[in-house]
């Protein structure tokens, strides 16, 4: 019996026990330290932008930056339906109301018609968007030519869940540089790990120092501990970003690896009836990040639940894709634009494997079960 194979497994290094090692003799293991600065330093660098604080998780830096948009009871905030239930969260967390919107088919990203139309209704209803946020979905960036000038037009902040899609771009423009800010996260599956941890992106320094003071308990600048705002404890440690600092060295070999592996999928099942989502649209691949590869079972007779135990069985780690906000329990009572796009992702898809630390034989061995449990389903 071989190791169970996982969607997206940490990828560590001799270069991550390196830097992990040496913050932690350097005596900084408080949060805060010369390690979270450089890692600030360098993440903003990468991504092209003015500011960055690090903090304890992406839905921690999606929290800040709504707060910091005035998000509060009685605003709303309109965002993607298909995505991971944190980018909902971080709205519920300021009491704004979130209303959810469909996605498109080729690739699963925000259908940016259907945002403005989201965006146009609330105001014409006299409901106060204070932001719009977007999702690049499993690491590929939205068409941000569209949103960005529909939603500027409109002086609406667009706020950027780059949390899967570190290192992608769109149209040259890196992922993570959109919008009033973006976050991105580190959690232990993403394309690069701080074991747990996120990132808060800015070319607005007032936004950036409004979050951190947030992110340390809202403190003000006295001797004494003075506070005229509710703060939250959000900071990552000088271990972690340590960690992170390590990863990011790698991170281009990462991404292409996760290339490769994509390429090796949708060459060798080309036969099958699988649709890879973000492949062949007229805007191709290269610019994503491919953090997860996903694909639509494309035949009614096969049940993707079926396909996901055949896997399960033989010791692989497959997933559906995120299941809609609009039909989770606790946010069906959210308002919902669109149609029925992202449900049927949902009943058709899965996600497979793309971790970069898997291996060729890894990927083989997928690609053999994924075969044989299309055709006996068949
Ligand atoms: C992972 C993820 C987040 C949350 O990041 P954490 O660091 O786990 O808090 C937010 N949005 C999306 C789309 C994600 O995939």
């Amino acid at each position: 019996m071989t190791d169970r194979i996982h969607l997206s497994k940490a990828d560590i290094t001799e270069v991550e026990e390196e830097f992990v090692l040496a913050a932690l003799r350097s005596g900084w293991v408080a949060p805060l330290g010369p390690d979270v600065d450089a890692f600030e330093r360098e993440v903003a660098e990468r991504v092209g932008v003015r500011h960055a604080l690090a903090l304890a998780s992406g839905t921690a830096a999606l929290h800040l930056a709504l707060l910091d948009l005035g998000a509060r009871p009685g605003t709303a905030v309109v965002l993607p339906s298909m995505t991971f239930a944190a980018s909902a969260n971080a709205v519920a967390y300021t009491g704004a109301e979130t209303v959810f919107v469909d996605c498109q088919v080729e690739d699963g990203n925000v259908d940016p018609d259907l945002l403005i139309e989201a965006v146009d209704t609330l105001r014409a209803e006299g409901t106060q968007v204070v932001a719009a946020m977007t999702v690049d979905l499993f690491g590929r960036a939205c068409d941000y030519d569209q949103i960005e000038s529909d939603l500027e037009a409109r002086g609406v902040p667009l706020v950027e869940d780059a949390a899967e899609s570190l290192g992608a771009t769109y149209r040259g423009r890196p992922a993570g540089s959109f919008g009033a800010a973006a976050a991105l996260s580190f959690n232990g599956n993403k394309i690069m790990t701080t074991s747990g941890g996120g990132m808060l992106l800015s070319d607005d320094s007032r936004l950036i120092e409004h979050a951190r003071k947030l992110s340390t308990q809202a403190r003000e600048p006295v001797p004494w501990y003075e506070h005229t705002e509710v703060g939250y404890n959000y900071r990552m440690s000088n271990i972690l970003a340590a960690l992170g600092r390590g990863q990011l060295t790698r991170l281009d070999r990462m991404i292409q690896r996760r290339h490769s592996i994509r390429r090796r999928y949708v060459e060798a099942l080309a036969d099958l009836p699988l649709r890879f989502l973000g492949v062949r649209p007229e805007r191709g691949d290269e610019s994503d990040n491919c953090w997860l590869t996903t694909a639509v079972i494309e035949s009614d007779r096969i049940d993707v639940n079926d396909v996901l135990a055949d896997l399960e069985g033989r010791g692989i780690e497959a997933r559906h894709l995120w299941k809609p906000m609009h039909l989770q329990p606790v946010y069906t009572s959210g308002r919902f634009f669109g149609s029925t796009h992202g449900e049927s992702l949902f009943r058709r898809g899965l996600t497979l494997p793309s971790g970069s630390a898997l291996t060729d034989d890894d990927i083989d061995t997928v690609i053999a079960a994924l075969r044989d449990a299309l055709i006996s389903l068949r």
